[in-house]
């Protein structure tokens, strides 16, 4: 089987895990200062604070920014679940933007529209979710705009996005969003087995975040209820968890960071070749914008009709091709219809959720494996 994602994992790699185990920190030890380093070399931003998935960089970040009980979080129904549930962990409520036909990321049209009803009836978010949905940026300047007109906080999901590049920067940069956050999950364009990371160039929410990583303890004496007794006085100042990365897991992340641009470039090669081969098929696939730079995390086609790609799904899979689906909406999932939501709602994102098939598209993929994927979806197709 092809999968449709895969970590590349290199001896370099390998190495700098077994250096950890042999040193005197598995965590709390300097290879995640180190990790969180090399984020902010690659971003250009002032704070990285490293934790062990995204879906707790997510919920610290919302907690962070002040998300509450009776909060509202809205984001994209099309995404990974975790970029809603961070606003249920907080106690908010969340809702959903449709998304833009072309580029399958928060449309900011329909996000100024709702905006205005929500502004009658005094229902305004307190944070906006957008995603960069297969790597590609949301249009950041446009929700940007918006979030200074109607004053909400923008957490960015960029875990599929570390290596990719808005109009102006880097994603991440602290620059288009309060904070950006990174996975590093093995499908991943860099992974840690599992990991996390929020950017920020916001030093109160990098303390905080920082803080709400580990059990809201605090050993800054500027952050204390009083003065401090002393260099072995600590205080927990809030109710934290234990959301740390270990060393071992930074090690490796660190190794993988020094090959960010070549992963980034491969994908982007074989996404161009995917263009150049499928051109005379009958599919279209994500609009990307001249100014930015996705770094693919995912290469999805979308088939116009439910049928087509359901039979697709299943003649790619029988030939052996790791073919999936990015995403089922989710306002569909049982959970979510739990709390009042319904088909129909959001049906940009359920056209898209019924007809779109993500293509196997890693790092590690050979021409010929793509090829064989390319052969594949011609017979498919017929
Ligand atoms: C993978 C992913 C997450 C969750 O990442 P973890 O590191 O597995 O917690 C969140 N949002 C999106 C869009 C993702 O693709």
């Amino acid at each position: 089987m092809i999968p449709y994602g895969r970590q590349q994992i290199s001896d370099a790699d390998v190495a700098a895990v077994v250096d950890v185990l042999r040193s005197d920190f598995l965590t709390q030890g300097p290879a995640v200062p180190r990790f969180e380093a090399a984020v902010k070399r690659a971003t250009g931003v002032k704070h990285a604070i490293a934790s062990n998935s995204a879906t707790s960089a997510l919920h610290i970040a919302c907690m962070a920014l002040g998300l509450g009980q009776g909060g509202r979080l809205w984001t994209t129904p099309n995404t990974f679940v975790a970029s809603a549930n961070c606003g249920r962990y907080c106690g908010a409520d969340v809702d959903f933007v449709d998304i833009d036909p072309a580029t399958w990321c928060l449309s900011p049209a329909k996000l100024a529209d709702k905006l205005v009803h929500a502004r009658k009836s005094g229902t305004l978010p307190n944070i906006v979710v957008p995603v960069a949905f297969g790597g590609e940026p949301a249009d950041m300047t446009a929700i940007g705009a918006l979030a200074r007109e109607f004053g909400f906080k923008v957490v960015e999901d960029a875990s599929h996005a570390i290596g990719a590049r808005h109009a102006k920067g880097a994603v991440g940069d602290g620059t288009q969003a309060d904070v950006t956050v990174f996975s590093f999950h093995p499908v991943k364009i860099v992974t840690t087995a599992e990991g996390g990371m929020g950017t920020t160039n916001d030093d109160a929410v990098a303390a905080k975040m920082a803080r709400l990583r580990t059990h809201g303890i605090t050993r800054d004496p500027d952050e204390m209820t009083g003065s401090s007794p002393g260099p072995w006085y600590y205080e927990q100042i809030e109710l934290g968890y234990n959301y740390r990365l270990t060393d071992l897991q930074a090690a490796l992340g660190n190794s993988q960071m020094t090959r960010l641009e070549a992963f980034v470039e491969r994908r982007n090669v074989l996404a161009a070749r995917y263009k150049e081969f499928l051109k005379d098929f009958p599919l279209r696939w994500q609009t990307v914008g001249a100014a930015t730079r996705s770094s693919y995390h995912l290469f999805v086609v979308r088939l116009d009709e439910a049928a087509r790609r359901d039979a697709a799904f299943v003649r790619m899979r029988d030939a052996g091709i790791g073919v999936n689906v990015h995403y089922i909406p989710v306002h569909l999932q049982p959970y979510w219809r739990a709390r009042g939501f319904a088909p129909g709602q959001f049906p940009e994102a359920e056209r898209y959720g019924a007809d779109a098939l993500t293509l196997p598209l890693h790092a590690g993929m050979t021409d010929a494996q793509q090829d064989r994927v390319i052969d594949a979806l011609r017979e498919a197709l017929r």
